[in-house]
């Protein structure tokens, strides 16, 4: 589902040295420059690709240029989970109340609802190497989602690149 709404996507880095998290200016405005943590750790220096300035859709990293990126949703799987369990309490509560017929309809209202919250929970594209987040793509399933096979071939160069800041 591609919105034609205008969207505006905000990137997040994190600090190599104490994983501060630094929001970037919006791509639309500063295509490209640097940002430093709060305690001055070594700058970060970005460069958005056409395609992120647009908002379409994440094809290379800003911060380290790597095309391996991933997508999830930007909420909390367990929420969901919880909000239906709440919602088969109450439609058990209220078919005891006012007799099972309502089981089933106030069931369905709250699975409903559920699914009208995940829609409307946006993805949230993330770099491998980099952990830099891209949220605010319209076009967001255009990227895979999370590999574990693909994550360990970056976990080498995290370790790496954190023992030699
Ligand atoms: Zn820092
Ligand atoms: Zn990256």
């Amino acid at each position: 589902m591609v919105h034609t709404y205008p969207l505006r996507v905000r990137v997040s880095v994190y600090c190599s040295e104490c994983l501060a998290r630094i929001e970037l200016p919006p791509p639309q405005e500063t295509i490209s420059g640097s940002v430093s943590c709060p305690s001055k750790h070594s700058s970060i220096s970005f460069c958005h690709s056409e395609t992120i300035k647009a908002g379409s859709r994440v094809d290379v990293c800003s911060r380290c240029s790597s095309t391996a990126l991933f997508t999830q949703k930007d909420f909390d799987q367990r929420l969901g989970c919880a909000i239906l369990a709440a919602g088969a309490a109450v439609a058990l509560g209220v078919s005891w109340r006012f007799g099972g017929i309502w089981f089933v309809p106030v069931l369905l209202l709250v699975a409903a609802a559920d699914l009208v919250l995940a829609r409307r929970v946006a993805a949230v594209v993330i770099c491998y190497q980099c952990d830099t987040e891209y949220r605010g793509v319209a076009d967001a399933s255009a990227t895979r989602s999370y590999d574990p096979h693909v994550a360990e071939r970056f976990a080498d160069v995290k370790t790496v690149r954190r023992m030699n800041p």
